[in-house]
């Protein structure tokens, strides 16, 4: 039963989710940092579920320990600290959440939209620094000019609505055919976005693909003049390109919130020629607005943060849907009504070889089968099925038979 689940969050997971769970009736324990790995695979070893952020490593080392660990929520968009294969070996998913800071990264690029076109970054560190410089020379109103939109996902169709709400045309380019909002337009090629836009701006995720997506002969292609942002990822914007863009007056500014290299934590000094070899050249140049990875650190993005991953995690706990994770075949059937009597519900987690599900439909067969999905993902299956006309003394037969069966790497069965 739910109240048997327990869940260890660490790293001052938000409280939203600590609600959700409570809600569960889940047995929460809260820390507030992460833990060292000897307390880690302690703690490990009887636990259903673990909430972590970027600090804590599950590494094989530790998730070997784990015993009874049905799924592990990273409470942040990354999940470079989850040895996900691994973690995908011993039958537990893990889940993130990718999504909940669109918003917070739409509205910043909006904000610096402006303040490229009002030089806003130089005019605040010349005051700063006891300079009175009042211009309008090249200073512009963006009401009117044309936002190009590379990757119109989550980040560019939010930022699409804001853009026109200020006035602007909007273009977008993505590798799919993707239905514009309002009256923006997708073009068909990445060139005809560059040519025709006043600003340019990076939505696209981290592949080969997009790697020096915008670089010498994409600014070349740019209007004079124009302004470039990327709060994608650090690998997409040629940067030593970029710095001879602007100092060939073909660039008027830049917006970066993401670098090839990023310091591993805050402080004074963490950002300079040893990090990326190109740093001191670019804070020298004028226009260049730099922020450190902030486009999605807002208060309402750890909120949501929260209520995403955990509602993910207790659907997952409680019906074995997993749809959303990272690690794991994606499978889910419509809501388990566990009032109806004589129900369970299987999940059978298992190594993707043939026949496996020949053996395990053997053993389900004497009952009857509402509803079955199954799906793979690499090495992993995973079946799920709604069975009736179960009683008491059947479902530990069942759970028997399938737990000796061959491929097996986990099983569990809701009622
Ligand atoms: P998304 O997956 O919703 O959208 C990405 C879009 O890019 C998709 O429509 C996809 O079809 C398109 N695309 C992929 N390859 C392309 C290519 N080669 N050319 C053109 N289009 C291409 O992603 P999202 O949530 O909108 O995030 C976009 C980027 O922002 C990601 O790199 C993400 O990691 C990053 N991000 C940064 C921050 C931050 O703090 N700065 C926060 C959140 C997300």
């Amino acid at each position: 039963s739910t109240g048997d689940i327990k869940i260890l969050l660490l790293e001052n997971v938000n409280q939203t989710a600590i609600e959700i769970f409570n809600e569960q009736g889940y047995q929460v324990e809260v820390l507030k940092g992460s833990l060292p790995e000897d307390e880690l695979i302690e703690k490990i070893k009887d636990i259903h579920a673990i909430g972590i952020r970027s600090k804590t490593k599950l590494t094989e080392k530790v998730l070997r320990h784990a015993k009874n660990l049905v799924v592990i929520g990273c409470f942040c968009i990354g999940t470079n600290q989850v040895d996900l294969d691994y973690a995908a070996k011993i039958g537990t998913a893990v889940f993130n959440s990718p999504f909940s800071n669109s918003r917070s990264v739409a509205e910043l690029i909006m904000a610096e939209i402006v303040s490229l076109a009002r030089q806003l970054g130089d005019r605040s560190i010349e005051l700063h620094t006891g300079t009175w410089n009042k211009v309008s020379a090249k200073c512009w109103e963006v009401r009117g000019k044309t936002l190009g939109i590379i990757g119109y996902g989550h980040i560019g169709s939010q930022l699409s609505v804001l853009a026109e709400a200020f006035g602007m045309h909007v273009l977008y380019y993505d590798i799919v055919t993707i239905m514009a909002l309002g009256t923006a337009k997708q073009v068909s090629t990445l060139d005809e976005l560059l040519n025709k836009s006043d600003f340019v701006t990076c939505h696209v995720p981290e592949t080969a693909e997009t790697k020096n997506l915008l670089s010498a002969p994409q600014f070349a292609a740019m209007k004079d003049g124009s302004y470039v942002l990327n709060a994608s990822r650090g690998t997409v914007i040629d940067i030593p390109a970029l710095i001879q863009a602007i100092k060939a007056n073909k660039i008027a500014g830049a917006a970066l919130d993401v670098y090839p290299n990023e310091p591993g934590k805050n402080g004074a000094g963490s950002f300079n020629d040893d990090l990326n070899s190109w740093t001191s050249e670019l804070v020298s140049l004028p226009n260049i607005i730099l922020t450190p990875h902030i486009g999605g650190s807002t208060e309402e993005a750890q909120s949501a943060i929260g209520i995403e991953v955990a509602a993910a995690l207790s659907k997952y706990i409680n019906e074995g849907n997993s749809v959303g994770s990272v690690n794991f075949p994606e499978v889910s059937l419509r809501s388990l009504d566990l009032d109806q009597e004589n129900t369970v519900r299987v999940l059978y987690i298992h190594h993707n070889v043939p026949g496996v599900l020949k053996t395990v439909n053997n053993i389900l067969s004497n009952h009857n089968i509402e509803k079955q999905f199954s799906d793979s993902n690499g090495d992993i299956a995973y079946l799920m099925a709604d069975i009736s006309s179960v009683n008491q003394s059947d479902i530990k037969e069942i759970y028997d038979q399938l737990n000796e069966t061959e491929y097996k790497i986990s099983i569990r069965l809701l009622y």
